[in-house]
């Protein structure tokens, strides 16, 4: 019997079941995607798009138009609830959206309650097409005055937004930027000290300063301050705090992890109710937490889709098993990356090719979809 599969949010992890969702409407299903845009940012790419090395268009996958050619239905909108007993999705609008087989794949988010006041000139690392705006606020502030940005985190995207922040400013004729991290206490303290003294030469020779002596309490437009008490001006600030799942799961009384991400089993199934999925940084992975990186996102995508049509179709689910080490690649912004894998850490601009290529190679491969 036809079944309906509503999938929330198109992010990393629904791209594969996204590409192949002609296969379901094949088979009788209706599928409705809920997301607040028609177009999905990869935020692999999101710096170097900040310091327009690439267009928006190409760092985005055009969700709504490849569901649609596909036969799906897309709705503009964002899900801000699930009654799993009634099976229906509330959207922020007042909408309801009924499911036989339900996936989240809705993200994660900054943190912005360090804000005070109206928090103009207060961008936010996520989501990602915040970058387009931050950047055309600093083009538009360099073109007549003299700038300093700030960064509050001390993590990679941290670290990817100053460098790339320093190339558009350059880039706009603007040689001695005044970019400020605010790393808390130690820069990329999650990292091994290789991989950190690498990232922070790169910043530091440019002179990107780190500031690891204080956690930031509270921000405002135009004004930073520290728990210490020490406050600091600035003209423009991005949050790149740490990342919280969506507060969704938490909202419906869904069972949670610690950090509240979707509680999934090794089927990136609901542990209470076998009709929800999920994958990327909104799900808790139960058998073993991981990392808020797109690369486990990506890990994901063959077994949620999998699994998502083996619910409709009630055969066999398959495990999801995260791999071993990952590849990671840092861009600093200068033509340069600082690359790690398996032990292995070098810099410089071969790092930053390799990214590229594999980012764009990505990008290729799902955009050929919009075209098809
Ligand atoms: C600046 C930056 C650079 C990064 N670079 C890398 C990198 O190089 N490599 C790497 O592995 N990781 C990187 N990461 C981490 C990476 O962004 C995340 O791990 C990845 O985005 C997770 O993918 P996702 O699909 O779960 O979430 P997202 O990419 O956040 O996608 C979630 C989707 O759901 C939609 N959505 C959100 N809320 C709702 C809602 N309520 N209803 C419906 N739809 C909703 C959003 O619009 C979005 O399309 C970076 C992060 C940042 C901030």
């Amino acid at each position: 019997m036809a079944k309906h599969l509503v999938l929330v949010g198109g992010g990393h992890a629904h791209m594969v079941t996204l590409a192949n969702l002609h296969k379901f409407v094949e088979k009788g299903h209706k599928v409705t995607v809920i997301g607040p845009s028609p177009y999905h940012y990869y935020s692999g790419m999101g710096p170097g798009m900040l310091a327009k090395v690439y267009a928006p268009e190409d760092i985005r996958f055009a969700t709504k138009h490849v569901v649609e050619k596909q036969g799906g239905a897309f709705i503009i909108g964002k899900a801000v609830q699930v009654d799993p007993k009634t099976k229906t999705v509330f959207l922020e609008t007042g909408e309801t959206v009924p499911y036989d087989v339900l996936s989240f794949n809705v993200g994660s988010y900054v943190p912005k309650n360090i804000i005070q006041g109206d928090g103009i000139d207060i961008f936010s690392v996520k989501p990602i097409e915040t970058l387009i705006d931050a950047q055309n606020r600093i083009i538009q502030l360099v073109s007549h005055k003299k700038i300093k940005v700030s960064i509050i985190g001390g993590g990679p995207s941290s670290a990817e937004i100053a460098g790339n922040v320093w190339r558009l400013v350059c880039d706009q004729g603007e040689n001695n930027p005044v970019i400020q991290i605010f790393s808390g206490e130690k820069f990329m303290s999650r990292f091994p000290d290789r991989i950190r003294n690498k990232i922070a030469v790169s910043l530091k020779k440019r002179g990107i300063e780190i500031l690891e002596q204080g956690y930031v309490s509270e921000i405002e437009t135009g004004r930073i301050k520290l728990e210490t008490g020490q406050c600091y001006d600035t003209d423009l600030i991005f949050l790149a705090l740490g990342v919280k799942p969506s507060p969704i799961f938490n909202k419906s009384r869904l069972p949670t992890g610690p950090d509240g991400g979707l509680l999934v089993n090794q089927y990136l199934q609901s542990t209470a109710h076998p009709d929800i999925f999920g994958g990327g940084d909104c799900i808790y992975f139960k058998d073993q937490p991981l990392d808020k990186v797109g690369v486990y996102a990506v890990r994901e995508n063959p077994i949620l889709y999998h699994n998502v049509m083996a619910s409709l179709e009630k055969t066999a689910l398959q495990s999801f098993d995260p791999g071993g080490d990952y590849l990671l690649i840092f861009n600093m912004g200068d033509n340069t990356g600082v690359l790690s894998k398996k032990g292995v850490v070098f810099g410089g601009r071969r790092a930053f090719k390799i990214k590229d290529y594999i980012d764009r190679k990505f990008m290729n491969k799902f955009q050929q979809i919009e075209k098809k």
